[in-house]
């Protein structure tokens, strides 16, 4: 069974809230202050929070940053009276999930409890792959796995147009031309073969490149 602790002041609204709630088979826990809500969540910890932005006690904003302090992650959606787009835009930066603004149907709000649960699982179960690469291009410090890489400035150089292309194709003209400059009397070897040096520093596998990607008869493109 889905947990959930509503923190609503508004007493019909909690009322009205909790009861719909558990007809969808949901457990609900209720309380209409936030330091309140606080004590609570030292003991039980819920699937999901709807926290209401304006409470006696703390305010919804502040339990919300709170949580974010608590060794267990637990989704908030915001319930907000205020419409101002701000007031939401705060609520989402101090670590809320989603938002719902009075009124609001409880069709609408169960269908952002599930999507918020939903998105959180696939989160969990598919964590983003952390990079193997730590690059600081403003004080040229590029690390793979802790380990700091010995660059050439042109490699560098090199680096730099790819990255500064994040995520797009660039031709070995472009990089010809950026990375050797206009005037360089040199072929698209050049590129090739510096790619080559750089991906043996870079790549864990350097015939199986994950950063500097080959995009046949197109360029590369860099991955971080
Ligand atoms: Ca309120």
């Amino acid at each position: 069974m889905i947990s959930l602790l509503v923190v609503e002041d508004e007493q019909s609204l909690a009322e009205s809230l909790a009861f719909t709630l558990e007809k969808y088979g949901y457990q609900v826990r209720l309380t209409h202050d936030g330091n309140e809500a606080l004590k609570i969540l030292e003991e039980f910890t819920p699937d999901l929070i709807l926290l209401d932005v304006m409470l006696p006690g703390k305010d919804g904003y502040e339990v919300c940053r709170e949580v974010q302090r608590l060794p267990k992650v637990i989704p908030i959606i915001m319930i907000t009276a205020r419409s101002s787009e701000t007031d939401r835009v705060v609520g989402l930066e101090l670590g809320a999930d989603d938002y719902v603004i009075k009124p609001f149907s409880t069709r609408e709000l169960e269908a952002r409890i599930k999507a918020v649960l939903r998105r959180k699982k696939s989160e969990s179960t598919h964590p983003e792959p952390e990079s193997d690469l730590a690059i600081d291009f403003e004080r040229r410090i590029a690390k793979r796995l802790g380990t700091t890489l010995e660059l050439s400035p042109k490699e560098w150089k090199l680096l730099e147009c790819l990255a500064t292309h994040d995520g797009q194709v660039v031709s070995k003209e472009t990089l010809l031309e950026e990375v050797w400059g206009a005037d360089f009397m040199g072929d698209p070897k050049t590129v090739e073969i510096h790619v080559y040096w750089l991906r043996q520093k870079l790549e864990e596998n350097a015939s199986k490149p994950k950063h500097i990607i080959t995009v046949k008869r197109k360029g590369y493109r860099f991955e971080p």
